[in-house]
């Protein structure tokens, strides 16, 4: 059949393999062509749905993303029975490579990084702890020395160092976008994530250098779980997520499309997250909010940037997926046989958000065809 969107000649089937569209939808225009009920990276899910997993993982298969979500589950469980018990420094010594540690299993799992993971891993995650180190010891010198007794700590813990912060972390990311085999948003995405976490393993070692030098064996206080969810969580999840749409952002390799709008505001809308969960916090802090709500205030303002991210990584993925060879897989999503391009034509999974060894899918540039197999 013809598909309405792209012209081309596909099979009949519920998604266009071309182009991605949701040919049941053939009436409806838009919504067939942009399909929001089924996000490119996980077509089980609504673009809309704030999942972190399928937004920050997005080349793991359900089976996979459920052994990952009890991986974090397991980690933060023993984080929690740390602290119960007043072991303080293993706790946030576990706490600082929980998700960092899980995301590198995921660079592998996914092989984002094709044949390059020393290349990668080096300047993503590397590059970002060197920052993580530098930024936050300058700025406890700086802010803690003469800025802090003079200044207000809302602007420059609220403002200012979150900006430097969100300045600096994709920049080791955006380093790799020279490299054509990475030129599809999705790397820009995962490779900022990395060097985000990166950067907040360092921070939270530095910030907590002195407990760590404390006796192993702390008096119990439940005082505690607040900063260490903190850690172990909340700081990771803000420092990937705005890092990694800060990189996607400036990775789109064409500013065309109907992913343009979307890409327009990534940066204010980061920026905005990112000063409201420091300066807005802090505030909340002043006025003697609990620390439960506070951390709520920010969990949801990090998932503002998540919802983001997932607008950005949809559009993108349509955009970029067209033009692929056609080849037999086994869809990794859905696991059907099919000859396939660049979308499932039965679950409308985008081939390039799956991990390559199971699509056969080696490199994505827009445009670019598949590297033929076994040749
Ligand atoms: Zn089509
Ligand atoms: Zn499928």
């Amino acid at each position: 059949m013809t598909c309405d969107h792209c012209g081309k000649q596909v099979p009949d089937a519920v998604f266009c393999t071309n182009c991605g569209a949701h040919q049941g939808l053939a009436d409806h225009g838009i919504a067939a062509q942009e399909r929001p009920h089924h996000f490119a990276a996980h077509p089980g899910e609504h673009v809309a749905q704030p999942s972190i997993f399928t937004t920050l993982f997005p080349h793991l298969g359900q089976r996979k993303l459920q052994e990952f979500r009890w991986a974090l589950l397991l980690g933060f469980a023993l984080v929690v029975v740390l602290t119960a018990t007043g072991l303080i420094t293993a706790a946030v010594l576990v706490s600082v490579f929980l998700v960092p540690t899980l995301y590198v299993v995921y660079l592998y799992e996914a092989e984002v990084y094709r044949k390059e993971p020393a290349l990668v891993l080096g300047a993503t995650l590397g590059g970002g702890i060197v920052l993580g180190i530098a930024v936050t010891i300058i700025s406890e010198r700086v802010i803690g020395g003469s800025l802090g007794s003079t200044g207000l700590p809302i602007v420059s813990y609220g403002v200012i160092l979150p900006v430097i912060q969100l300045i600096v972390m994709p920049i080791p990311a955006l380093l790799l976008r020279v490299l054509p085999q990475f030129g599809s948003t999705i790397d820009g995405l995962v490779f900022g994530v990395t060097a985000g976490l990166g950067f907040a393993l360092a921070e939270g070692l530095v910030g907590y250098w002195s407990i760590l030098t404390y006796p192993p064996l702390q008096p119990v206080s439940a005082d505690w779980i607040y900063p260490i969810t903190s850690l172990a969580l909340l700081i990771p999840l803000l420092h990937g997520s705005t890092a990694g749409a800060v990189a996607a952002t400036l990775w789109r390799p064409s500013r065309t499309g109907s992913g343009r709008w979307i890409a327009l505001f990534g940066v204010p809308i980061v920026l905005v997250a990112v000063v409201a969960f420091y300066a807005g916090g802090l505030i909340l802090d002043n006025h003697g909010v609990g620390q439960l709500i506070v951390l709520f205030y920010q969990t949801a303002l990090a998932l503002l940037v998540v919802l983001y991210i997932r607008q950005l990584v949809h559009h993108s993925l349509l955009e970029e997926g067209l033009g692929q060879e056609y080849r037999p897989i086994v869809c990794p999503y859905c696991h059907h046989h099919v000859m396939a391009a660049g979308f499932c034509p039965s679950c409308g999974v985008a081939l390039s958000a799956s991990p390559r060894r199971e699509t056969g899918l080696l490199t994505a540039p827009v445009g670019a065809q598949a590297e033929p197999e076994g040749q």
